[in-house]
């Protein structure tokens, strides 16, 4: 993960249909009270609500685009902009309370600073129908001066009624080329690293960051190795794997809590050392959630990777040609594995790993969720 933030700037990479209508609607003073950002999560969402939030609040914007260079351009490129809100599901859904207690009751509340206020809501198709229902009402009667910007990634979630009062714009998975030219700004410079890096990102630029840290493909080596290592070492290494994995998701979240800690240090030096409760509150409840998700993000993401193996083992057992794998760089083990078990087992094996994918976002205790999935998984390679 990059530390910087991306500015607040309409050059999003990957993003440039959406970028052109978000910054003529600000150019024409047209702005949409509501906006459906459309399409997979990650690929530029975070910085065009930023952006949003500093071209209509940044005083020397022009031609609707934020200066970028301004402190209140700067505040709302990192999200610490009193008058910007990020609102995250906090379980495996938005429920009602919050809609309530915290989207409305901030919408409708005047601004501590600047004139527009942005709220967005990340993962809205994440919306329970209580909450979809709650929320309705901040649609219906817009709140003056107040920009909702709803992160969809399956707008099948949500009910018409919601989509229907939002202006969408469409979001897309990066093209290959985009990827590439990622990683070398990220600097990746191994040829070999960048094409395995590419090839699993599948288009997010999110996985791509993560895969070029530090230590980024070492991990994903590690994950794909899981099913041959669980078939050898069996459930003594069940136990390690999920312990490997946690520390995995320990070291990216400790990433984060350096940077927090900075971005705190640095509103206090703004604010003269009396940094409004509000602000400090608003910034460390960020700051956690992030925390959160980041751990959270990373096991989900090992997982991906580990279901990714299995697909490619099924695509070798079918006689596909391993060049057409995502892990076409490590054809000798693919091929070991996928002979080592049927295509039933491999089949079972990733139903077994997106179950275990959805608990990890219901809050369960995570390290024991990883360390009963590879033991099951070990016990159906010795089945198998
Ligand atoms: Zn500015």
């Amino acid at each position: 993960m990059s530390a910087e933030p991306p500015p607040a700037s309409w050059d999003i990479p990957g993003q440039r249909r959406a970028a052109a209508v978000l910054q003529g609607a600000c150019a024409r003073d047209e702005v949409s009270h509501a906006w459906a950002f459309v399409g997979p999560a990650g690929v530029g969402q975070e910085q065009a609500a930023r952006t949003l939030a500093a071209a209509l609040n940044c005083a020397q914007a022009a031609e609707g685009a934020p200066c970028g260079a301004c402190d209140v351009c700067q505040r709302c490129r990192r999200g610490a902009f009193p008058s910007f809100w990020e609102f995250a599901p906090s379980g495996s859904f938005h429920r009602v309370n919050e809609v309530r207690e915290q989207w409305l009751a901030t919408a409708f509340r005047s601004a501590v600073e600047g004139r527009w206020k942005v709220l967005r809501i990340i993962d809205a198709h994440r919306m329970n129908e209580a909450a979809a229902n709650a929320f309705l009402k901040g649609l219906e009667e817009p709140p003056p001066n107040a920009v909702w910007v709803l992160d969809i990634a399956d707008p099948d979630e949500l009910p018409d009624t919601i989509l229907s009062r939002c202006r969408t714009v469409r979001f897309v998975a990066w093209t290959p080329d985009e990827l590439r030219a990622e990683t070398r700004r990220l600097g990746l410079d191994d040829d070999q690293d960048r094409a395995l890096a590419v090839r699993a990102s599948l288009g997010s630029p999110v996985a791509l960051a993560r895969l070029a840290a530090p230590g980024g493909l070492d991990d994903l080596r590690m994950h794909r190795e899981i099913p041959r290592r669980l078939r050898e070492q069996g459930s003594g290494y069940a136990v390690l794997a999920a312990r490997q994995l946690d520390e995995e998701g320990k070291r990216r979240s400790a990433a984060l809590k350096a940077e927090g800690r900075a971005e705190l240090e640095a509103l206090a030096e703004l604010y003269g050392d009396a940094l409004p409760r509000g602000v400090a509150k608003q910034v460390e409840d960020g700051l956690s959630r992030r925390e959160r998700e980041a751990r959270l993000s990373t096991l989900q993401a090992a997982l991906d990777d580990l279901v990714g193996w299995y697909r490619d083992c099924l695509l070798v057992a079918a006689g596909g040609h391993p060049a057409q794998a995502l892990h076409a760089d490590d054809a000798k083990a693919l091929q070991a594995d996928a002979a080592a078990s049927s295509p039933a087992a491999t089949l079972r094996a990733i139903d077994l790993v997106l179950a275990a994918r959805e608990d990890l976002e219901l809050n369960v205790q995570q390290t024991l969720a990883l360390e009963a999935l590879f033991l099951e998984l070990a016990n159906l390679a010795l089945t198998t």
